[in-house]
């Protein structure tokens, strides 16, 4: 079965030649056909194809679906007095996660399958189609096996992240945790995981163990990633670049090696701007990355402590307004940056046979994401050639 959508006022392809954020491409007065689950056509409304269905979009903006190439989803749990106490004055530290350990420890996989399903169907409604999810919040071998099991009914793009913080029961003994991170508990998550992830930062684990942790993670068949560069300055970027890892996340504190490291590899440098927002931090420069010609996505980092927000438009707003991104390099970033982020070429972009997840949006281009910021433009989101949200006609 094919669909037209015609009378597309600003298609957003990334269709670019250029590498990274140059890749962004649009065409005006646009059309596009799905045929199944994939872009089958695009181009100027006045050379459309026939398709067995027709839409017309009325001069509205069509993009890619967002990529949110950084989520923790498997949790139970809230932690807004933490959130409120924050904004009163008390600094965030990485060990409010243990909050969520506990909660998460005593929920039943019903109660946290019913809150990732929830937090998911709150996603896709603000227009993202792909989302990686991250375990991390159990951290006994049990714990982080179900959460693996429960992200990968909803996502290919799951993370073990064994190592999240040394858990209370593990203070006095950091080696004995290390060794069950990387021995049992990853034998039981790896079958179920794509990526290894390791919060290397003050508080949490040390460049020695996330290098540990991640060649572990490798030798398992897991693709790593790392959070690093969040609270402070530190080697964790230049590690994951030595490494291979597909992303480094948050790089709020940059030194100038580590952006060399991220403009020389192939390691995206994917920005968390909703952790800055919500725990009142200074933005990481986006501006110096990628003048240094470093790939950069955006993404959530959608969590219950540090960042909980899923809206991916409001990482663009942020992006845009906060860290003087481009329009174009922020929707980019939010969308095929991603997809880089995650190693995938079937989406991020809306190029004839990329995967047919895409948005519209109430408004006539892309820029409105940013213009128009807590405004909820995303009107309809299709998945894999199928409305999947909202509806196509106002
Ligand atoms: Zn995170």
């Amino acid at each position: 079965v094919s669909l037209l959508l015609t009378n597309i006022g600003e298609l957003v392809t990334n269709g670019g030649d250029a590498a990274g954020p140059g890749g962004f491409a649009s065409v005006t007065g646009a059309a596009l056909v799905i045929q199944g689950d994939r872009v089958a056509w695009t181009g100027p409304a006045s050379q459309a194809p026939d398709a067995d269905h027709r839409i017309d979009c009325g001069g509205r903006a069509v993009l890619p679906g967002f990529v949110d190439s950084h989520a923790h989803l498997v949790f139970a749990g809230e932690r807004s007095a933490e959130f409120a106490a924050r904004m009163a004055g008390t600094p965030y530290q990485a060990g409010g996660i243990a909050t969520t350990v506990a909660a998460t420890r005593a929920a039943s996989d019903e109660r946290l399958r019913a809150n990732l399903r929830a937090l998911w169907a709150e996603m896709l409604a603000q227009g993202t189609t792909t989302f990686e999810c991250k375990s991390g919040y159990g951290l006994t071998v049990a714990d982080e096996q179900r959460s693996v099991a429960l992200a990968a009914e909803l996502t290919p793009e799951v993370t073990f992240l064994g190592a999240h913080v040394v858990p209370p029961e593990y203070t006095a003994d950091r080696d004995g945790y290390l060794d069950l991170v990387c021995g049992p508990m990853l034998a039981a998550c790896a079958a179920r995981a794509r990526w290894v992830d390791v919060f290397c930062e003050r508080g949490a684990f040390t460049p020695d163990e996330a290098r540990a942790v991640l060649s572990a993670g490798q030798a398992a068949g897991l693709i790593p990633r790392i959070h690093a560069g969040q609270l402070g300055p530190g080697p964790g970027i230049r590690l994951a670049v030595e490494l291979g890892a597909a992303s480094a996340d948050h790089c709020t504190y940059l030194s100038g090696a580590d952006v060399d490291a991220l403009a020389a590899g192939n390691t995206v440098a994917t920005l968390l701007p909703g952790v800055e927002f919500s725990t009142r931090n200074p933005y990481p420069d986006a501006r110096r990355l990628l003048d240094a010609g470093a790939t950069v996505a955006l993404a959530t980092d959608c969590n219950p402590g540090s960042c909980f927000t899923s809206s991916m438009p409001l990482a663009v707003a942020l992006a845009v307004r906060e860290m003087r991104m481009t329009t174009q390099e922020a929707i980019w970033a939010a969308t095929a940056g991603g997809a880089r982020a995650l190693r995938r070429d079937d989406v991020g972009h809306l190029r004839p046979g990329a995967r047919a997840d895409l948005i519209l949006l109430d408004a006539p281009s892309h820029v409105y994401l940013a213009y128009r910021p807590g405004v909820p433009l995303v009107s309809a989101v299709w998945q894999d050639g199928e409305l999947a949200a909202g509806a196509p006609l106002a």
